[in-house]
């Protein structure tokens, strides 16, 4: 099995070390050109900031191909945080993110605000077959306003959707790479290749 990790800028190095805590064997690639993303059953688009981000998959000319693998070959898809942002849709263009739009969910970046701009909490997670309470790290993380019909909720802090599911991507508001009580994630991201 290969794993992607779209490694232009952010938390690349946990997302390895999270993949292999639960798949050992799992082959990781850094993903910096289209021909990196060659043979992935796996991406993961990590946090860091989105603005850089998507400037970056411009410059390196990664946004169509990333684009391509998510929607056409339908590659199973972890996106945390930034990740998310880049993702879905947000609810104000401030000109610095050009969003892909695939997530039928609507974001407010760092929409927690200063107060609780980083803090660590209990996420619960319900997949159909599964539900299990994780500590969810959540740091100047995005705050979903809505989600669509297209979105599945599956993760809640309290009673605000922290993650959802939508056929091939499972999209995260915090980052279940630092803490090691997430494997039922990983489980499921794991369960979607075909
Ligand atoms: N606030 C960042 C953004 O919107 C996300 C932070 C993170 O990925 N930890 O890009």
């Amino acid at each position: 099995m290969r794993a992607g990790i779209v490694a232009l800028q952010g938390d690349v190095d946990l997302h390895e070390k999270a993949l292999k805590r639960y798949k050992s064997d799992i082959e990781v690639v850094r993903v910096k050109t289209e021909e990196d993303l060659n043979g992935v059953d796996i991406l993961i688009f990590p946090g860091g900031e989105s603005p850089t981000m998507s400037r970056l998959m411009d410059r390196f000319n990664l946004r169509e191909p990333l684009r391509k693998k998510i929607t056409e070959d339908k590659v199973p898809t972890l996106a945390t945080c930034a990740g998310i942002v880049l993702l879905s849709n947000l609810k104000e263009d401030d000109g610095r993110v050009k969003p892909f739009g695939i997530l039928d969910v609507v974001l407010v970046r760092n929409g927690f605000g200063r107060q609780r701009e980083s803090f660590e909490s209990e996420v619960t997670v319900k997949f159909e077959d599964k539900e299990q309470v994780v500590t969810g790290v959540f740091i100047r993380a995005p705050r979903i306003e809505k989600v669509g019909d297209k979105a599945e909720s599956i993760a809640f802090l309290g009673e605000e959707v922290v993650g959802v599911l939508q056929d091939n991507i499972l999209a995260l508001t915090f980052h279940p790479e630092l803490s090691d009580d997430t494997e039922v994630i990983y489980e499921k991201l794991f369960s979607l290749i075909g």
